[in-house]
């Protein structure tokens, strides 16, 4: 006990009040800071997606009036998708949470003071650790949250609190990229920049919809003047693939497949690219002995892929000499996820498609902050990209930090997925959710819902008191949203971009860092965060954990350094400071590697059976995705601007191939039931050919899609298998219920 009580300290509501008001004067919250006067334009980067998109807030009195893209950013040239144009008019909505409430079990709702909200927070979370010790508390935190904010929660939980189980919402969409890279190039490290969208030869697109996921990056596809093919490799008919030159259409999961047996064509045909192979990788001659066995005959049965197609597609990678992959969702949501991933990755290796313009296995990321949560939400890793385990990586943390090194864990700790299982086990009490919605977007959210029920404590801190988790909430925290407090973001190409107070958080809501602070206060850790006395000192923090890491921004003085360059790519180490970089940098120019023989590896294992195939009892492969540009993830933002709900249909919907909707007595706009075996779902019914035969596509953003999804996971990245699993549909009857 005594190392656990070591960390608190007697809590006084006088004190708090003290604090209160030391922070409110410390970075202004609930001020549009001083530097902008009354009527200006404000940069901030966007919210929503990976992208990071740059916008421009038009200020009047004080307030932000409206946005309009910045028309000089290097990422969006003065584009932005619907989110990014309606990004104000999420934060006036009315279920905004503007006070702390705590729930007590018959569902009432109470207002608390903050003061009384966090002596609750800290008073019945220390009850469980007495009672339990700190494993039997938890949290999960989003990539929608700024670095700086992550860093603090991950720091404050494990180093402040003495927790060990902290997951967050970024393993659901790219924990199988994070392994893939790590285990090949030694560090997490998507290598390209977005240029090389407007430089390659040959753009492969693996499970990506970028014209609607990703808009602006697909604008830049369509600005490539050097484009000789456009390969879309996806099961559905998408809007991008629509407009592929091939489009490639596999079972759905038989990807794996289809990439040994692209390297093993590639091989036989001498298109690989020798000396690369020779001076910069590992692994190679074990690589070229497994893909022997995927020759085109076991290709073409196991991913339907016509011989045609499949040599096409290898000549097109072959012989073009500047051939770049990208990925999304598609890949990474899989129970092999991650081999697919280093299966793509290996193709670059391969043919030398790396480290030169207009290629690169290249991962997409989903929200607006998932490389920050990558690098530095400290929980797969250690701040700034370290491993837990490794005693030095520990050292040098806590020295940087001025910590006690015993206060950092030498485990990671429990996943997401292994989070959930320890609730289910009774081992886990308590669990803190900051900025995501486990109730809408965890995978088979049917068994979650029963599950949250168990918790003794639930604590919730998000900017909404309306989402189906902050409902279930004891304790509830208003947090302040994008557009309302200070940070960094890092998007997809690493580029690092500042976000902004351009308005008032309503009512007594606060920055998440806020919250952090006033947490560790009255837990007794604040010394050891009074050096992070707002978002720019955290900033300093992470410039100094990152110095020596491949993610190296020490150059990055502050924020207006990145504001000046236009956003500024990692890595910019300290003797870059000042100097002004390229607009766009990508990695592994010089062929050297983040392991320690400076080598790249082909990383492989032979494709498994898909979990839940479909059978006679569901006869049909769900696969889900996203729906429009409008929408966002649980659409717990996008619902609330009216511009975009006209732009998306209002009711969830399965996409349907005319063959099957006949066979089922279906059609278009009709009610019907889709069940898996863990839930039923009433959605409309919507007859397409962009489905196949066999196959239904249900969008993501729908709460119902998740009673449906199976729950199973990558080994290596425990992310969620999120895209096929078996169901079977019929018309629904106005009599029967859900
Ligand atoms: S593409 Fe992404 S970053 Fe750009 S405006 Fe849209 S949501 Fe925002």
């Amino acid at each position: 006990m005594s190392g656990i009580a070591s960390f608190f300290r007697p809590f006084s509501r006088r004190s708090l009040a003290a604090e209160l008001r030391r922070v409110d004067a410390g970075h202004g919250i609930g001020q549009v800071p001083a530097r902008l006067s009354p009527d200006t334009i404000a940069p901030l980067v966007c919210g929503y997606c990976s992208t990071g998109c740059a916008l421009l807030a038009h200020i009047r009195n004080g307030h932000a009036v409206n946005l309009s893209p910045a028309p000089h950013y290097p990422v969006n040239h003065g584009t932005a998708c619907p989110k990014g144009w309606q990004a104000l008019a999420v934060l006036d909505s009315a279920d905004r949470a503007t006070v702390p409430l705590v729930q007590d079990r018959r569902g009432h709702r109470r207002r608390v003071s903050w003061g009384e909200a966090i002596e609750i927070f800290v008073g019945r979370m220390r009850r469980i650790i007495m009672e339990h010790g700190p494993d039997a508390v938890a949290f999960l935190g989003s990539g929608q949250l700024p670095t700086e904010e992550l860093a603090f929660f991950g720091s404050l939980a494990k180093f402040g609190m003495g927790l060990r189980h902290g997951d967050g919402n970024t393993r659901q969409c790219m924990a199988s990229a994070v392994v893939a890279y790590k285990e090949c190039f030694g560090f997490d490290a998507p290598p390209y920049t977005y240029a090389d969208l407007e430089e390659s030869e040959v753009i492969v697109l693996i499970g990506a919809n970028l014209a609607i996921a990703h808009p602006i990056l697909w604008r830049r596809v369509l600005r490539n003047q050097h484009l000789r093919a456009l390969v879309v490799i996806d099961p559905r008919t998408t809007e991008t693939a629509l407009a592929a030159t091939l489009h490639v259409a596999l079972r759905p999961k038989s990807d794996l497949v289809l990439f040994y047996g692209l390297a093993h064509l590639l091989l036989r045909q001498g298109w690989y690219d020798r000396a690369f192979i020779a001076a910069h990788t590992s692994g190679f001659e074990a690589f070229a002995a497994h893909v022997a066995e995927y020759s085109p005959e076991v290709v073409t049965a196991a991913t339907g892929v016509e011989l045609q197609t499949l040599l096409e597609l290898a000549r097109l990678i072959g012989t073009s000499r500047r051939v770049s992959f990208w990925w999304t969702m598609g890949i990474n949501q899989s129970y092999e996820g991650t081999r697919a991933a280093q299966a793509i990755i290996a193709l670059a290796l391969l043919t030398g498609n790396i480290g030169r313009p207009g290629t690169g296995p290249n991962s997409i990321t989903g929200q607006c902050n998932a490389m920050g949560s990558r690098l530095f939400a400290n929980t797969t890793c250690l701040l700034g990209g370290r491993d837990f385990r490794n005693p030095a990586h520990r050292l040098e943390v806590a020295e940087i930090l001025g910590i006690d090194p015993q206060r950092i864990p030498d485990t990671p700790g429990l996943s997401y997925a292994e989070i959930v299982e320890a609730i289910v086990a009774g081992h886990i009490r308590a669990l803190w959710v900051v900025g995501t919605n486990p109730l809408h977007s965890w995978i088979n959210r049917s068994d979650l819902e029963g599950l949250f029920d168990r918790l003794e404590f639930l604590v919730v801190q998000d900017m909404y008191h309306s989402t189906e988790t902050a409902q279930r909430a004891d304790l509830l925290l208003p947090a302040a949203a994008w557009g309302e407090k200070w940070g960094s973001f890092i998007n997809s190409e690493r580029r690092l971009g500042v976000i902004r107070p351009v308005r008032r958080p309503p009512g007594e809501a606060l920055p998440d860092f806020s919250i952090f602070q006033h947490i560790a206060e009255a837990w007794g850790a604040g010394p050891m965060f009074r050096s992070w006395r707002n978002p720019q000192d955290a900033f300093t923090r992470l410039r100094e954990l990152s110095r020596g890491q491949p993610c190296d921004f020490s150059g990055v003085r502050d924020y207006e350094d990145i504001e000046r360059a236009g956003g500024i790519q990692w890595p910019w180490p300290a003797d870059k400071a000042g100097s002004e970089p390229e607009p766009h940098r990508r990695l592994f120019s010089d062929g050297k590697f983040f392991h320690p023989d400076g080598k790249a590896r082909f990383v492989f294992e032979a494709a498994r059976e898909m979990p839940e195939a479909a059978d006679e009892a569901y006869p049909l492969l769900l696969l889900t995705g996203r729906g429009t540009a409008a929408q966002w993830h649980t659409q717990t933002r996008t619902s609330k601007a009216p511009v975009l709900r006209r732009l998306y249909p209002a009711d969830a919907y399965v996409e349907i191939h005319p063959d099957d909707a006949q066979r089922y007595g279906i059609t278009s706009g009709c009610e019907v039931f889709v069940e898996s075996r863990r839930g039923k779902a009433r959605v409309r019914a919507s007859v397409t050919p962009t489905v196949r035969p066999g196959q239904v596509f249900m969008p993501m953003h729908y709460v119902e899609t998740n009673r449906l999804t199976h729950a199973a996971f990558d080994p290596y990245s425990r992310q969620p298998s999120y895209k096929a699993c078996a169901v079977r549909v019929r018309p629904a009857p106005s009599w029967e219920e859900e």
